[in-house]
C-alpha cells in the first residue's frame, strides 16, 4: 500500500492569500500546502479520501491516473470542492465516478451540485455514483479494498475517517467517541489533523493531537490539516515526539 499526501493544509491552504507571516513566506516547499487530502493505492487500485478545490492541481501533479473511487470525510468546502473536477476520469473512462459519504452528506452534495445529479443533465456534466455508507461494519471497493468507517466528531458535526488495512485517516477531528477506539487498534499508521495551538471548536490543537495519538498509539502517526499558525515545517516537526511526523504535499508512503 502507497499513501500519497495530495494536501496537507487548513481550508484556506498555505500560503494564505496576502498572508506575510513566517510560515505564508517561507521559500522551504514543504510549508506549500493545498487543502487537505490523501491517495491510497493497493496494486493498482486508487483511492482518494476527499476531493476538495485543490483537486485538478493534486491531480495534475500526481500523473493523472485512473482514480476508483472517492470516500469523502464530511460536507465542508475545503473536503469536497472539487467534485466537478473528475470529468477528465468520467471522458477518459467512460465510466461513472463512485463517491461515498455519510447519508448527510450525499444529501448535502445533491443540493450543492444540483446540476450534476438532475434527469436531464447538460452534456459534459459530471458522471457521479453516490453512495451513501450506512452502519458500521464496513464495505468493500471492487471486490477487493475492505474500507471501516470510523465515526468521529468535529465539534458537534459527526463526521466520517476511515480504516483500511492498517491504516487510518482521521481529519477534522476534534474528539473520537469512545467506543470508536476499538476500531483503531493495532495500526502501522494513523493520520490525524492537528489545526494550531490556540483551543478551537471543532479541531484539535497539535497538543491535542500528540495526546490522542499516543492514546491510539499506532507505529507511526502523520499530522495534516495544518494552519499558517502552526508555523513553518520544521519548527512544527521539532515540537513532536520521535514516532509523529508533520506530513507535507506530495510525501508517500509505503507499507
Ligand atoms: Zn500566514
Ligand atoms: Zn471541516
Ligand atoms: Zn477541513
Amino acid at each position: 500500500m502507497k499513501i500519497t499526501f495530495l494536501g496537507t493544509g487548513t481550508s484556506q491552504g498555505i500560503p494564505v492569500i496576502g498572508c506575510e507571516c513566517k510560515t505564508c513566506t517561507s521559500k522551504d516547499i514543504r510549508d506549500k500546502r493545498l487543502r487537505t487530502s490523501c491517495l491510497i493505492a493497493i496494486g493498482n487500485k486508487r483511492i482518494v479520501i476527499d476531493i476538495g478545490p485543490d483537486f485538478r492541481q493534486q491531480m495534475l501533479s500526481y500523473g493523472g491516473k485512473e482514480i476508483h473511487a472517492v470516500l469523502i470525510t464530511h460536507e465542508h468546502n475545503d473536503h469536497i470542492a472539487g467534485l466537478d473536477d473528475v470529468r477528465p476520469f468520467n471522458f477518459k473512462y467512460f465510466k461513472d465516478m463512485p463517491i461515498y459519504a455519510l447519508p448527510r452528506v450525499v444529501a448535502f452534495l445533491k443540493n450543492r451540485f444540483e446540476y450534476v445529479f438532475k434527469k436531464n443533465p447538460y452534456p459534459g456534466t459530471p458522471m457521479v455514483n453516490l453512495i451513501p455508507i450506512e452502519g458500521d461494519s464496513g464495505f468493500v471497493i471492487d471486490d477487493l479494498i475492505h474500507i471501516t468507517p470510523i465515526h468521529i466528531l468535529h465539534g458537534d458535526l459527526p463526521i466520517l475517517g476511515y480504516r483500511i488495512g492498517t491504516v487510518a485517516y482521521l481529519t477534522d477531528v476534534k474528539s473520537i467517541p469512545e467506543p470508536e477506539f476499538e476500531k483503531l487498534k493495532n495500526l502501522k499508521i494513523l493520520i490525524i489533523s492537528a489545526l494550531r495551538y490556540l483551543e478551537h471548536h471543532s479541531h484539535l490543537t497539535l497538543e491535542q493531537a500528540v495526546e490522542l495519538a499516543q492514546k491510539i498509539d499506532a507505529e507511526k502517526t502523520y499530522f495534516i490539516h495544518f494552519s499558517h499558525l502552526l508555523g513553518p515545517h520544521e519548527k512544527i516537526m521539532a515540537q513532536l515526539p520521535e514516532n509523529i511526523f508533520a506530513a507535507h504535499d506530495q510525501l508517500t508512503i509505503e507499507i
